[in-house]
């Protein structure tokens, strides 16, 4: 039987590992905390379960939702039957946009209620998006030539201006890319806009957590290593990986383990260190993917504030705001609201009085009921790295699972799957880590058994 270690138990890694079990092969599965999930968890705070971020996804994301289902967690992650949501404005009515639920309609046609619907912007800029809808499906996200462009550039080529680009454009390419529209790859925000909005009808409908996420990708995903064999190390960071003869040996402070093949699956900046040895091509470069925060303001009330499970925001420093209140546990009479905040640069290193000074007024322009009531707990979750820096020119510094070396592979939400760096991207990248090392070099040992 073969042996596959996978460095690394974020989604990627747990993907991976899973792989690996389903191909026949007796997996180890290494992480340097104490639990797994990545930069997709949970942590106590008093009686409230807090996730390290707020995640959305979508119905696109395929490899995912069966990876939640692999993990028996489907119905944790309900995808909403049609897309909707409300954009707030501190001074004007809320806008709904929802796509068409005339069922025969043909994509991109479904999106004209959300475009021709959306009051916050002019008639003729309404008509202007649609132009630039079309013209957006009509780009190859794969053509390598969209990644040196910025897609904030591009839109305003199409004559899109800056309040489309706040209350549409930028709304969704903020939630979607971590980044301003400005600092975003053309490819990536087609690859977006494309699988998620304009190639099919029910690709951008939205999927909310209704569980915190370690109850996901650490309670879930480690029964499920666990039934399937898998040796899973928490608390074990890989401080060494060197190739002996035709094996491999992996090094945490603890304890060597050896394999026939290793994925690893950290983020990209710790992927460099530990393979700056190994000739792995390309390796320095990966430091110029960047990185790019997401900080969470969350607020505890004493009573509740709004009705809405989330909604999107323009004209105000918040950017989306989420109903945590079931997911999270609060007490009886609170309610728990999380302001989700992308590319977040200039929060990242503000005080928490000082962003309580931003924001609680911010949330109370939105709800006023929110003015009247008592704040119980006001806290910030900082993730300084949260997604590497999706701008123009990466697409070229994401490296192919394939290292070169035999019994390699490399995964991780930021390796080259040409999907954005998400839960979906993660997922798949560590599938085709784990495909590659059993296609090439695992096989050769293993007995593979069919995937159940
Ligand atoms: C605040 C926030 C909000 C987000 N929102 C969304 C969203 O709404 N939708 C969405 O799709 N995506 C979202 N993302 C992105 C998504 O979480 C990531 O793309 C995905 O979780 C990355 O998974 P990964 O397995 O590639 O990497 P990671 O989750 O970073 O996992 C890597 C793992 O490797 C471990 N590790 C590192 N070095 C070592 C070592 N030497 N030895 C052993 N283990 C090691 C780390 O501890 C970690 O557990 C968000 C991210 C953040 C932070």
């Amino acid at each position: 039987m073969s042996r596959l270690v996978v460095v690394g138990g974020g989604v990627a890694g747990i993907a991976a590992a899973l792989r690996g079990i389903d191909a026949g092969c007796a997996v180890t599965l290494v992480e340097a905390r104490s639990r797994l999930g990545g930069a997709a968890g949970s942590f106590r705070r008093g009686d409230l379960t807090v996730d390290t971020g707020q995640h959305v996804i979508l119905r696109c994301y395929s490899t995912y939702r069966r990876l939640l289902a692999r993990l028996g967690v489907a119905d944790a992650v309900p995808v909403q039957e049609r897309l909707g949501f409300p954009v707030l404005h501190p001074a004007r009515r809320p806008v709904w946009l929802r796509r068409s639920s005339v069922p025969w309609l043909p994509a991109p046609a479904h999106l004209l209620p959300v475009v021709l619907g959306h009051r916050l912007l002019a008639p003729a800029a309404r008509l202007r998006v649609l132009g630039t809808a079309l013209a957006l499906r009509a780009l190859d996200p794969e053509d390598p030539r969209l990644d040196g462009c910025s897609f904030g550039a591009w839109l305003r080529h199409r004559g899109e201006s800056d309040r489309s680009i706040e209350a549409l454009w930028g709304l969704l390419t903020l939630a979607a890319l971590n980044a301003q529209v400005d600092d975003a790859s053309l490819a990536l925000a087609v690859r977006v806009f494309r699988t998620g909005l304009l190639d099919g009808v029910d690709g951008g409908d939205i999927g909310v957590p209704t569980r915190p996420l370690g109850q996901l990708h650490h309670d879930a995903a480690h029964r499920a290593l666990r039934r399937g064999g898998a040796n899973v190390r928490l608390r074990a960071k890989v401080s060494g990986l060197h190739r002996v003869g035709d094996r491999w040996r992996v090094e945490t402070p603890d304890e060597v383990v050896d394999a026939d093949g290793v994925v690893v699956a950290v983020p990209h900046a710790q992927a460099a260190r530990l393979l700056h040895d190994l000739p792995v091509p390309a390796c320095a470069q990966w430091a110029r993917l960047g990185s790019s925060p997401i900080v969470n303001v969350h607020v505890v009330y004493d009573r509740p504030v709004t009705e809405l499970p989330f909604a999107a925001v323009v004209g105000s420093p918040v950017q989306w705001v989420f109903d945590r209140t079931a997911v999270a546990g609060a007490r009886a009479g609170r309610q728990y609201l999380a302001v989700s905040l992308s590319a977040a640069d200039r929060y990242l290193q503000a005080r928490t009085g000082e962003l309580r000074h931003v924001f609680l007024p911010a949330l109370a322009a939105l709800f006023p009921r929110a003015a009247g009531a008592r704040v119980e707990d006001f806290f910030v979750t900082r993730e300084p790295c949260a997604t590497f820096r999706q701008a123009p020119g990466t697409r070229r510094l994401r490296p192919p699972p394939a290292t070169g070396l035999p019994g390699l592979a490399l995964a991780g939400a930021w390796a080259g799957t040409g999907w954005p760096d998400t839960l979906e991207g993660a997922a798949r990248s560590g599938e085709a880590a784990a495909d590659h090392l059993i296609q090439h070099t695992l096989h050769r040992s293993s007995n593979p058994v069919e995937a159940t």
